[in-house]
């Protein structure tokens, strides 16, 4: 691990302004450590000041009748124990208990989860060529050992899978990140978020170096109310997901309304199906429906040689959670 300098930011503003006088914008925000450590101890990080924003004023959880609002700094297992939460947005209670140790959980921020960086194997060997961590040195995982390995939103220059549970869940109740920059705040929906690799795949989210996530908006709706996730893995917790799937339906008088499907583990970025969600409006619940609504979810894939098999789990991964979440109502 490099050298660095550490200091504690006694408010926003002075986080913001520690990070803009930091030299060669080489300084990185620190809350639960539970990524940036790790890459640090591996060398794929070496920031040469760690801005520790553990004593800030963002942990606070307000739900009201339109709207959850989850600081930046509210651990994700304070999360997903309110009981609110897990009533009324339960996709994002069930991605939390889905992610990581209960260890991790309880040392890791809701900010910190939508900043974490993949797991592509080849991005934590320095030793391996990787584009996202030194742009122009090309890709060991194209023609390496790709199995998971995205399959939508990929480039040439990329095709690592973002690592987020909670990211496909937020992204199926349209949340929106609020940014405290030097000037002013903005709020950005998560779609607009996370970035796809393109021919920048060191780019990963719609930030700025001198701002600070404070908080996650979540809309309340009947959509959030039954809203639902399912994580496919190789073993039983403690694991990325090899394909996920966060849903949520509308359903009046047996027909669906309004739906969302979001998957994860198969993409660059969460991966929401809106062709998958015109296609269901309207539609009685029934299973025949959501097979089909499946294929186009996954109409666009394009795997490799080694993760062809996640389509179809992709796919059944989306039949089962609907199908779960319509229990009940399925004619
Ligand atoms: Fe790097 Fe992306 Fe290739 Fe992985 S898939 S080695 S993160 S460029």
């Amino acid at each position: 691990m490099n050298p660095f300098q550490y200091s504690r930011a006694q408010s926003i503003d002075q986080a913001i302004q520690s990070i803009r006088a930091a030299d060669g914008g080489n300084a990185r925000f620190i809350a639960g450590g539970t990524n940036l450590l790790d890459l640090m101890k591996m060398n794929v990080e070496q920031p040469g000041q760690l801005i520790d924003i553990n004593y800030l004023p963002l942990s606070e959880l307000h739900i009201d009748n339109t709207m959850l609002s989850i600081g930046a700094l509210a651990r994700m297992s304070d999360v997903a124990a309110n009981t609110e939460v897990a009533r009324r947005f339960p996709v994002i209670a069930q991605s939390l208990l889905a992610s990581a140790s209960p260890q991790l959980r309880n040392m890791a921020s809701i900010g910190g989860n939508m900043m974490q960086r993949t797991r592509c194997s080849y991005f934590r060997d320095t030793a391996c060529a990787c584009n996202k961590r030194e742009p122009g040195s090309g890709c060991a995982a194209l023609g390496g050992d790709n199995r998971r390995h995205a399959i939508l939103g990929i480039s040439p220059h990329c095709i690592a899978t973002h690592p987020s549970d909670l990211a496909v869940a937020l992204m199926a109740l349209s949340a929106r990140i609020k940014l405290h920059g030097p000037n002013s705040d903005r709020t950005v929906p998560i779609d607009d978020f996370f970035l796809v690799p393109g021919s920048t795949p060191n780019l990963e989210h719609n930030i700025q170096i001198d701002e600070l996530i404070v908080a996650i908006e979540v809309p309340a709706s009947p959509l959030a109310t039954r809203s639902f996730y399912l994580k496919v893995r190789e073993r039983a917790s403690f694991e990325f997901a090899l394909t996920s799937a966060a849903v949520a339906l509308d359903i009046r008088n047996g027909v669906i309304a309004e739906s969302r499907i979001v998957l994860g583990g198969i993409a660059t970025k969460p991966w929401r199906a809106r062709d998958a969600e015109v296609y269901l409006a309207g539609k009685p619940v029934q299973e025949s429906h959501f097979v089909a609504a499946a294929h186009i979810a996954l109409a666009q894939a394009q795997p490799g040689k080694d993760n062809k098999f996640k389509v179809k789990l992709a796919q059944r991964t989306v039949v089962r959670a609907l199908t779960t979440l319509a229990a009940g109502e399925i004619a």
